[in-house]
């Protein structure tokens, strides 16, 4: 080392040491590596001269070091964009794993005394190993002194620390992460071993009495029977159906196939099925007559108004329920509305997530809790929003909006659902 002691200037050794404490703690309370990184390096400015200074890690993929962080904190700002200065110095601390010194001139484009450029070169150890360099640049000399190189060191080791931090951070989110998985996949399969064991005991239950050969049944015990397995296979299949759709909805693997479509069509042949299907529900529909056409996947929006439609019989039994398309600015309005029970305010949030039911008061209503969710995925996919507006007492909405497309805003085109 050559050059001139720096004087100790203003510093005393209470300031060292408070620094010293400081950036200890910064490093044992911060997770944050940038700021982090800047605390430390604004402290470490506080008990030694340095002009520039800069991290250079190893990459993972072509093993060099890779600048990754630089300030400038005295003379030469302008240098602070441009890491390689430091690059030598690093290198040399990553391969050997000692502190070295390197001094530079350089040249006469900069004059006087900041021609000369002292560098320190620190190796970074991370968990035992030398991941990259830490290097303290200063322009004009003197050169880092004995003492200086020693709070360099020091500083080195908890800028290690820091990097430290933030690798268990990591590992500790990725390990978080994994664990939640598993919680939630271990969930969805038994919520689904639920869903699929109550139908099949039934199917199981009601076959294995009929087979039983002791007892004879007379035949309209029999047809009952056979109803009831009849039903729940259907109820099984509508499941495995449903969680098909709404696993294919989560990755985005669910295709839709979009056609110009009549909504006053789709909606009156859901109406008659659902009629069908509950002889017993008093629905009235109410439709503009001026709708234009739409550009949906017709079979999915269907989808959509069925399940509407199934939760109002099932959740609101005996009520009045309306359906009602309307045509707004720029898009077509449909609700499902019915005047049931309603809805308590702290479920509506949640409704609209895979197998969310409300708890309790629904336990005799069967239902796994992906219709919605399943309508959700559907209308967004087609652009539109769907949304609840219910309160105990009041009745339960439904509405979802479908976006009508400019193009396609005259009836003369030919449509399914004529
Ligand atoms: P699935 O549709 O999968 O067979 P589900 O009907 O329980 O089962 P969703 O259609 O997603 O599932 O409905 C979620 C919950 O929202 C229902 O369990 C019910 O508690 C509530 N809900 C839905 N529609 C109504 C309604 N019209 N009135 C009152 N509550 C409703
Ligand atoms: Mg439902």
């Amino acid at each position: 080392m050559t050059g001139p002691l720096v004087p100790p200037g203003p510093l005393t050794h209470g300031t060292e040491l408070n620094a010293v404490y400081a950036i200890a703690r910064i490093v044992a309370e911060t997770f944050d590596t940038e700021s982090g990184l800047d605390a430390v390096f604004r402290l470490a400015h506080t008990i030694f001269i340095f002009d520039v200074v800069a991290l250079y890690l190893q990459s993972e993929e072509s093993g060099g070091l890779e600048p990754t962080y630089a300030r400038a904190l005295g003379r030469g700002r302008a240098r602070e964009a441009d890491l390689t200065w430091g690059e030598p110095a690093a290198i040399e601390a990553f391969r050997t794993g000692q502190t070295i010194l390197r001094q530079e001139d350089v040249g006469p484009s900069i004059e006087g005394r900041e021609r000369r450029r002292d560098y320190l070169g620190l190796p970074l150890m991370v968990g035992g190993r030398c991941v990259g360099g830490l290097v303290f640049g200063r322009f004009g000399g003197p050169a880092f002194p004995a003492e200086h190189i020693r709070l360099a060191e020091f500083v080195a080791w908890h800028v290690g620390q820091l990097l430290e931090n933030r690798r268990m951070a990591s590992r500790i989110a990725t390990l978080e992460a994994q664990r939640e998985l598993a919680r939630m996949q271990d969930e969805f399969v038994s919520t689904i071993s639920h869903e699929l064991r109550t139908p099949l005991g039934f199917i199981k239950g009601y076959v294995t009495t009929l087979l039983r050969e002791e007892t004879k049944w007379d035949a309209e015990t029999r047809i009952e029977f056979l109803r009831i397995i009849d039903d729940e296979a259907d109820r099984l299949s509508e499941l495995i159906d449903n969680l098909l759709d709404s696993s294919r909805l989560e990755t985005g693997r669910l295709s839709m196939t979009q056609e110009p479509t009549r909504i006053a069509a789709l909606v009156r042949d859901a109406a008659s099925r659902t009629r069908s299907m509950y002889p017993d529900i008093q629905l009235t529909i109410v439709v503009d007559d001026d709708l234009p056409l739409l550009l949906v996947d017709s079979t999915r929006i269907a989808q959509v108004l069925d399940n509407l439609l199934s939760n109002a019989h099932k959740y609101a039994p005996g009520a009045p329920v309306t359906v009602r398309a309307t045509k707004e600015d720029k898009r077509i309005s449909i609700e499902v509305a019915d005047e049931g029970e309603g809805i308590p305010r702290e479920h509506i949030s949640h409704l609209f997530e895979r197998f969310y039911r409300v708890p309790n008061n629904n336990r005799a209503v069967r239902g796994t809790g992906l219709g919605l969710y399943i309508c959700r995925k559907i209308v967004e996919a087609h652009g539109g929003e769907i949304w609840v507006e219910s309160a105990p007492g009041e009745g339960t909405t439904f509405l979802f909006t479908l976006p009508i497309a400019a193009s396609l805003d005259h009836p003369e085109l030919e449509a399914k659902h004529d």
